[in-house]
């Protein structure tokens, strides 16, 4: 248990930032067991059919929510709701349950329950990565149980009282059935930074803490519970004392954020004069607010393979064509960044049956796959060509290992604009072909590839797992994933640098790029082009607006010598710190 015996503090991991307090509710209707049977052989093909029945019952089920939570649905929840439909209508999944019913001549809960056993064993003895997918397999199980148990579905939607919701697990689909205006605050146990319940926590602006294990043997529900997700602590019952704390607590996130969105409303002048130009890492443009896309200079990552997902087939290149013409059109004259459909490793595709590989992060994804997939690749690649005439389109490649490769894509490119020419087609010219940087091999081969790319983007958030050897998800090991560490510094100022020996444009389009301490890092290691989420601009413009580029590099320099991440944390916190005092003062 990791409750102070002394105090009623936790201490846990902060998933989405933010204070808030209220009455504990647990998350109700977990099937913690099922019942298990052994079935005569004359029973089993009419078991075989409850489960099928119970297996559509629960897509149907499924799906009537996603609908009547559409438009609630931001494009983060609808990727995890793509792997559901996937495994609802997964053959291999239904045929390996339909196996265990019939040759272990059981029940369907108990098989649907060793199957599910079986799978998530499989992925965590396989790759950590997957770690997230677990839940998913597990929550698709539960659903097709509940159903076969006949127990209705237990919600949170209804009642009046806002509350703090606490539960093991919080699974991709529980969030259909809480009522999110409610909602005040998230504890679970499980479920790192990169969760579900992170991601979902962070998209409705809700504080969530995770690690916290035994909550329920410690407290029952409607006892008030404090989460403070920007600190990771929970409090149980909280003193007088403590709830002003926590108050005053609440109002100083509040504050900074209500200032980060002032500031996130104006494109700041600062940024100009400094040649600094902040750019969005968006899956839906759709989804974008007005006043946020008016004050940026562009995007930097539109990551298309969401155009793909939550679907049954390709776009066709008409439907991409008008899709990306719609989009460049509205951004009128500055930039946009599509990237190549990305797919494999972490990210699936229903559609598309990727083989089973030992190590998919390190295997068929990205660029890798989309070469060997013409009916994937060409199409998109048309469609864009056909969009530039509209307006400044760029095109961005994915896990680029090699300078081969990125020949490969620029012969390709030019022979497709020859081909669409002589069918009648207007393209103006070739638009500009880029890559990423997120393969070490290619962060240490940066002056050749910027040599013949027309940009460079750094996806740190890959370049990152690869350098350190870590999977982000795994907590076990999510300690040794370190930004801000100095060799990781020096791997950026390497590629930073060679992007301007060869005078290529270079920008960041990871997570570091809108996160405050990295941004100053970066901003000291030369880089001027940052392409973040949406929810990160306001936090990026704060320290773009406190510090000039030449006191960052001041203090860059410093930090470059340094053994730790903690000593590089500690040094920019202080001047951060210490210039926001300044600047208050
Ligand atoms: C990255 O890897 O840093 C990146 C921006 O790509 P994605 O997060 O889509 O993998
Ligand atoms: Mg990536």
């Amino acid at each position: 248990m990791n409750f102070s015996s002394s105090d009623n503090r936790v201490q846990g991991i902060g998933v989405a930032p933010g204070v808030a307090w209220g009455p504990l509710v647990l998350l109700p209707g977990k099937i913690h067991s099922v019942p298990r049977r052994a079935l005569s052989q004359g029973a089993l093909d009419g078991e075989v059919t409850r489960f099928r029945g119970a297996l559509e019952e629960a897509e149907r089920e499924f799906r009537q929510q996603t609908i009547e939570f559409g438009g609630d649905l931001d494009e983060a929840e609808r990727r995890i709701f793509d792997t559901h439909l996937h495994l609802y209508q997964d053959d291999v999944f239904r045929e390996a349950i339909e196996k265990r019913i019939q040759d272990g001549k059981i029940n369907a809960e108990a098989a649907i329950l060793d199957e599910i056993q079986h799978l998530t064993g499989v992925l965590q003895g396989m790759d950590s990565l997957f770690r997230e997918r677990q839940a998913d397999i597990r929550d698709v199980g539960q659903r097709i149980n509940r159903i076969l148990l006949n127990q209705a579905q237990a919600s949170l939607i209804g009642g009046t009282e806002p509350f703090i919701l606490y539960a093991r697990e919080l699974l991709p689909s529980d969030t259909l059935t809480v009522d999110r205006t409610r909602l005040l605050g998230i504890v679970t146990e499980l479920g790192g930074a990169a969760s579900h319940v992170a991601i979902l926590a962070r998209a409705f602006d809700i504080p969530a803490v995770s690690g916290i294990r035994d909550l329920e043997s410690r407290v029952r529900p409607g006892f008030t519970i404090a989460v403070d997700g920007t600190h990771g602590q929970v409090w149980l019952e909280p003193t007088a004392e403590q709830t002003d704390e926590l108050e005053q607590a609440r109002s100083r996130h509040l504050q900074e954020r209500e200032r980060w969105n002032v500031r996130a409303s104006a494109r700041a002048r600062a940024e100009d004069e400094a040649g600094i130009r902040v750019l969005l890492n968006i899956e839906n443009f759709e989804a974008l607010r007005p006043e946020v896309l008016a004050s940026i200079d562009g995007i930097g990552l539109y990551r298309t393979e969401f155009l793909f997902m939550g679907r049954d087939l390709f776009p066709s290149e008409e439907e991409q064509f008008e899709f990306y013409r719609g989009v460049v059109e509205r951004i009128g004259d500055r930039e946009v960044t599509f990237r190549i459909i990305d797919v494999g490793g972490d990210k699936p595709l229903s559609y598309l049956s990727i083989p089973k590989e030992l190590n998919p992060s390190l295997g068929w994804r990205g660029i890798r796959l989309t070469f060997e997939w013409p009916d994937l690749l060409i199409p998109q690649l048309r469609a864009l060509l056909r969009a530039s005439r509209f307006g400044k389109v760029k095109i961005m490649l994915p896990m680029i290992t090699t300078v081969e490769e990125l020949r490969q894509a620029k012969e390709l490119l030019s022979q497709l604009r020859d081909d669409l020419i002589k069918q009648g087609e207007d393209i103006p010219g070739l638009p500009p072909l880029g890559v990423m940087i997120e393969v070490p091999a290619a962060a240490m081969a940066s002056e050749d590839l910027a040599a013949e790319a027309d940009f460079l983007s750094i996806g740190t958030n890959d370049l990152g797992q690869y350098f350190f050897a870590v999977d982000r998800n795994n907590l076990q090991v999510a300690r040794l994933y370190q930004p801000l560490h100095p060799a990781m510094l020096r791997l950026l100022k390497n590629v930073i640098d060679a992007a301007d020996r060869q005078n290529t444009e270079v920008s960041v389009c990871g997570e570091m790029a809108g996160e405050a301490f990295p941004v100053l890092a970066l901003m000291g290691l030369g880089l001027r082009r940052f392409s973040m989420s949406p929810s990160h601009v306001p936090e990026a413009r704060w320290i773009m607006e406190m510090f000039q580029p030449d006191e960052a590099a001041a203090l860059v320099n410093h930090l470059l010598d340094l053994k730790t991440e903690a000593e590089v944390r500690s040094l920019l916190q202080q001047a951060v710190q210490e210039r926001s005092e300044a600047s208050q003062s």
